[in-house]
């Protein structure tokens, strides 16, 4: 399967003109056959970039637990598979200090499946203790948001390993390393194995995402056991995202 590198852009940039310079400058100077380059601008911004080039997939950030009717201000993933969306990011930390809990990421997940668009659960602990809790808080994420899921659409969603600790917003942020990464990838893959099977847990991609760079972004690939990463900060940058997605190219786990 191919790598995958998702770019978060977040709530930026603040025009549409900048949007449409960095999406241009992503696409074309894209070379690579190998992996599968997501770039998730605010929605505003999705319809316009669709139309720039479709060597680059779009992500939503968000999308809405249900898909339609009287909800105010929500954009469901049926509207979203419509215009060409590809993936969705869900449950990310920062929508989660927002006041998202797991039941409300779990139906998120329930319908963006159903309207065919690919969901990137992230995960993640807020800080790391000694006693190693953290592992049971990632789990409770896991079961939690993948509850009354079947096993092959499980297979399906896509897990992005965000430690919060490690995110460039955080802070008093630390860097994660590729071994924090890989751990927890094992742990994560473990814990998919236990509500679908072996050959399910297998498949499923695992990404990582917290502060990556062009620096250290070999070592994730290489040593932290990931499938590609999701790229924050550093994906508004087209030149560090592309140099980013170059490193994916020749890295081999
Ligand atoms: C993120 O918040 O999803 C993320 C990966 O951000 P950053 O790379 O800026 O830490």
């Amino acid at each position: 399967m191919k790598k995958i590198i998702i770019g978060n852009w977040k709530m930026n940039p603040t025009s549409i003109k900048q949007a449409s310079k960095i999406f241009s400058s992503v696409s074309s100077g894209l070379k690579n056959k190998n992996i599968e380059v997501v770039v998730a601008p605010p929605f505003v911004y999705i319809e316009k970039l669709k139309k720039i080039s479709k060597k680059v997939s779009i992500a939503s950030q968000d999308a809405s637990f249900i898909d339609k009717g009287p909800y105010t201000g929500e954009v469901s993933g049926e509207m979203l598979r419509e215009i060409g969306v590809k993936y969705a990011i869900l449950g990310h930390s920062e929508r989660r200090h927002m006041g998202e809990d797991n039941e409300l990421i779990n139906k998120k997940i329930k319908s963006v499946l159903f309207s065919g668009v690919t969901p990137v659960l992230c995960v993640g602990e807020d800080d790391r203790d000694d006693n190693h809790e953290y592992f049971n808080f990632v789990k409770s994420q896991l079961l939690e948001c993948l509850k009354g899921i079947k096993k092959d659409s499980i297979s399906k969603v896509i897990i992005a390993y965000e430690p919060v600790w490690a995110i460039s917003t955080t802070v008093d942020r630390r860097d994660a390393t590729a071994h924090d990464c890989e751990e927890m990838v094992i742990f994560i893959r473990k814990v998919i194995s236990s509500i679908t099977s072996p050959v399910l847990a297998k498949k499923i991609r695992i990404l990582y995402g917290g502060s990556v760079n062009d620096r250290d972004a070999g070592e994730f690939l290489t040593k932290g056991g990931v499938d590609g990463l999701l790229v924050g900060k550093a994906s508004l940058d087209p030149k560090k995202f592309l140099k980013i997605v170059n490193i994916c190219e020749v890295s081999k786990n």
